[in-house]
């Protein structure tokens, strides 16, 4: 009998409205197989923490957050809390989350939906049942290293200075991970990074070799130069499974990946945390890539695929329920082969549903 505490943060904004379909799931998912129980938490984050609190997570949300086996987070923001104080900020609640669980790998995957493929940014004959995860590691490199400055010089010139710092063990731990999701993939892995002209560069393709060999030598490793992996995502982004690299390389790859799968409201992510010594397991965060949106709140218009989709990733990654994750993602992908589509992802001669009406489709359909 295994239970399964999750923590769901809704948030702000569509992030309510997205967090209500995917509890439907939970309680579907629950009632389904008497073997699993689902003990489900719920509190605030962001504008809403804020107003309820004075903070954008509280001490006692975090406490639930380090006890729970997966955090589930909605979205945060909105022009309501343009003017609090910046530490204060709805983004903060989600920062606060990262560091204090120390969720250093972060996961994007791009699966592009074979009744999506038009809507990517390439040709349906590359990207047609396209399936590449990114890692990428969160919480070190150049936007953390220090010294982190502009500097004065003389006859009004500046300077601006970031520093790339990574340790042996930032990259062991978040290779790991990497090499943990290949083998439950295809059980292949590409690194991408610089050696040829950055000493982290030549860190990280030290220690990924090492980890790659005390650690899981069976996985096809590939090590390619980051240029040369936007490069190759363009040109035949097939040829990739799961892609490890560092925090900067990492954000600028996830999005040119994503571009290839349609809208921002398909896209989920997952950030994991260091495995427990004693039972494993990880502290983890799930959340779809997309913000709160402001614009279209309240109106039932949100698309909710992103958000059930990262639920999906919890239910993989947190829990070992990798079939009742496929059988989301399928139920996902016969829902948009119905021809049903939120405003997002609207297309002529399909029929346009609201958050609800895609939700119980794809709850129906499972
Ligand atoms: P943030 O700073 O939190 O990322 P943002 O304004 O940059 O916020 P979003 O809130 O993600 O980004 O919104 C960007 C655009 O995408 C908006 O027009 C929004 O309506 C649209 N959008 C985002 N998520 C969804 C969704 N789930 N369904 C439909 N449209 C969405
Ligand atoms: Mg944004």
């Amino acid at each position: 009998m295994a239970t399964h505490k999750l923590l769901l943060l809704p948030g702000d904004g569509i992030g309510t409205e997205i967090m209500a379909e995917v509890e439907k799931i939970i309680d579907f998912l629950g009632s389904q197989d008497s073997s699993v129980t689902f003990e489900v938490e719920r509190d605030l984050v962001g504008g809403a923490a804020y107003d309820a609190h004075g903070e954008a997570i509280t001490d006692a949300a975090m406490a639930k957050a380090d006890a729970a086996d997966a955090v589930i987070f909605g979205a945060v923001g909105g022009q309501k809390w343009d003017d609090v104080p910046y530490e204060h900020r709805p983004e903060a609640g989600l920062l606060r989350l990262r560091k204090d669980l120390d969720l250093f790998a972060n996961l994007r995957p791009a699966i592009c939906y074979p009744a999506l493929a038009d809507a990517s940014s390439l040709k349906r004959s590359l990207v047609e049942g396209l399936d590449i995860l990114i890692v990428r590691e969160l919480t070190g490199g150049t936007y953390f290293g220090e010294p982190k400055e502009i500097v004065d010089l003389a006859d009004g010139e500046q300077r601006g200075v970031d520093t790339t710092v990574y340790t042996t063990r930032e990259i062991d731990r978040v290779v790991r991970v990497a090499l943990d999701l290949a083998k439950v993939r295809t059980n292949k892995l590409h690194m991408a990074a610089k050696w040829n002209v950055m000493k982290t560069g030549v860190l990280w393709q030290k220690v990924t070799t090492a980890t790659h060999k005390a650690y899981a030598p069976d996985v096809e490793l590939n090590l390619i130069l980051a240029d040369n992996c936007a490069m190759q995502l363009i040109r035949n982004p097939r040829q990739f499974d799961v892609i490890v690299t560092d925090n900067l390389f990492g954000d600028i790859l996830s999005d040119e990946a994503a571009m290839m799968t349609g809208s921002l409201g398909m896209l989920p992510s997952a950030s994991l945390g260091a495995p427990d010594g004693s039972t494993g397991r990880r502290k983890a965060l799930y959340e779809p890539v997309h913000g709160s949106a402001p614009d279209i709140s309240g109106q039932g218009l949100a698309n909710p695929i992103a958000m059930i989709a990262s639920f999906a990733m919890a239910l993989r990654y947190s829990f070992g329920m990798g079939q009742q994750a496929d059988a989301i993602e399928q139920a996902i992908a016969k829902v948009l082969d119905s021809g049903l589509r939120t405003a997002d992802i609207m297309q002529d001669g399909k029929t346009k549903v609201g958050t609800e009406q895609m939700g119980t489709a794809i709850l129906q359909e499972l």
